[in-house]
């Protein structure tokens, strides 16, 4: 279960049925309802989080080219 905040009750619920999505902007997001009430949730995921322990300290921020140029 993940916690997030329920804008309904102003205060902080379970997540129910989550699941996770990707914005437009690359960034993911966790996307349930309210256990409560039943007011869909929505929070979004830290750059690292608990998915990979260990996997988000690479170096590689920048995504790697999809076709390097051969001259
Ligand atoms: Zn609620």
């Amino acid at each position: 279960m993940t916690e997030a905040f329920c804008v309904k009750e102003k205060a902080k619920r379970e997540m129910n049925g989550e699941i996770e999505v990707q914005m437009k902007n690359g960034r993911r997001a966790l996307q349930g309802t309210c256990v409560s009430c039943g007011t869909k949730m929505f929070r979004i995921l830290a750059k690292a989080n608990q998915a990979g322990p260990l996997a988000f300290n690479s170096p590689l921020q920048n995504e790697p080219l999809v076709a390097p140029q051969t001259n």
